[in-house]
């Protein structure tokens, strides 16, 4: 499963920098989650809390934000890909993932196909609240 190895990835940073900053518990974690790593954010979560088990991270509050997807094109559009239309319709998906790996992305303001993307891949721990001893 592709979000064990990310659970661990994100458990390696967050025990790096509780042990930088002489943590004794680890409270709460923010992870920014890039929508097109296609990562289920609850099974990370799952994942996580076995691997911090027994842990300074034991028990922590994994706090996962989306982040969606943004594209800059040629004719100088910039901005965020809306996937998320509660709609059944399909048609209004700017983007449809046709696997994991491969994406049809299509500008929203000249409809040509590979913009480039700024964001949507991203998993980064943006911040850690850590509880420190009583002689720090
Ligand atoms: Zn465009």
């Amino acid at each position: 499963m592709h979000e064990y190895g990310v659970a661990m990835e994100v458990y390696k940073a967050v025990m790096d920098a509780a042990s930088k900053n002489d943590a004794i518990r680890v409270i709460s974690i923010y992870l920014e989650l890039g929508e097109l790593t296609h990562i289920n954010s609850e099974q990370l979560s799952f994942c996580f809390e076995i691997i911090a088990k027994e842990s300074l991270a034991e028990g922590a509050d994994l706090n996962i934000m989306q982040i969606p997807p943004t594209i800059k094109c040629k004719c100088g559009y910039e901005g965020v890909l809306d996937s998320h239309n509660s709609s059944n319709c399909d048609d209004t998906k700017q983007y449809r993932a046709l696997s994991d790996l491969a994406l049809s992305i299509v500008c929203p303001e000249c409809e040509n196909s590979l913009p480039g993307l700024i964001s949507g891949r991203e998993i980064n721990v943006r911040d850690i609240k850590i509880e420190v001893g009583e002689n720090a």
